[in-house]
C-alpha cells in the first residue's frame, strides 16, 4: 500500500514531533524553515507493508493578506488530491478559533480527515471525552485517535488506520 497524507494544524501541536517519531529521524525539525513552495515533504515512512508520503500544506491556515486567498485555494486542492488529512490539535489547548477557521475550509474537502488530538500526556484522562465531543460537533471527522507523539501512545494505531485508507 502507498500513498499521501496531508498534516494540517496549528503551530506548535506537534506535527514535527509526530514525524519524526514515525519516520525515525530529524527530517521533519530540519524542513521547518520558513518555506515558499506550497507544499513540503515531511517524511516518508517505507515500512513492509505500506510507503506513506507526509506532506504539509502551510496555506491552508488563516490567511494574513490578500495573497492568502489564493493561498487557501491551492492548499484546498492539495487536500483534494491527498488520501487523506490529519488534523491534529493540541488536547492541552482545546477548541480555539484557529480551528473553527481550519475546520471551515475543510468542508470544501472531499478525501477523509482524521482528527488526532496530541499531547494526551498533557492532560487528565476524564478531559479527553468532552475535547472530544466538542470536536465531533464541528465536522464530520473519518476518525478521531488520540495520541502522544512525545511518548509514543497510540501512534502505531494511528498508522495502521492511516494504512486502513490507503
Ligand atoms: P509543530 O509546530 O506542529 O511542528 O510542533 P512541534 O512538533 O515542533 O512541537 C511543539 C512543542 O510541543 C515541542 O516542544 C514538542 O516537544 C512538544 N510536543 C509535541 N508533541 C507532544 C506530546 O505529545 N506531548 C507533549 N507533552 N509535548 C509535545
Ligand atoms: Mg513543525
Amino acid at each position: 500500500k502507498s500513498g499521501f497524507i496531508a498534516i494540517i494544524g496549528r503551530p506548535n501541536v506537534g506535527k514535527s514531533t509526530f514525524m519524526n517519531r514515525v519516520i525515525g529521524q530529524k527530517i521533519a525539525i530540519m524542513s521547518d524553515k520558513p518555506q515558499t513552495t506550497r507544499n513540503k515533504i515531511q517524511g516518508v515512512l517505507t515500512q513492509d507493508d505500506a510507503q506513506i508520503v507526509f506532506i504539509d500544506t502551510p496555506g491552508i491556515h488563516k490567511p494574513k493578506h490578500r495573497l492568502g486567498d489564493f493561498m487557501v485555494k491551492v492548499a484546498e486542492n492539495t487536500l483534494n488530491e491527498v488520501d487523506a488529512v490529519i488534523f491534529m490539535i493540541n488536547a492541552k489547548e482545546g477548541y480555539g478559533k484557529g480551528d473553527q477557521y481550519i475546520l471551515d475550509r475543510l468542508q470544501q474537502v472531499k478525501r477523509p480527515v482524521f482528527l488526532i488530538i496530541n499531547k494526551i500526556d498533557l492532560i487528565h484522562p476524564d478531559d479527553l471525552f468532552p475535547l472530544i465531543e466538542k470536536y465531533k460537533d464541528k465536522y464530520d471527522f473519518e476518525e478521531v485517535i488520540p495520541i502522544s507523539a512525545l511518548q509514543g501512545n497510540n501512534v502505531t494505531r494511528l498508522l495502521d488506520v492511516i494504512k486502513s485508507h490507503l
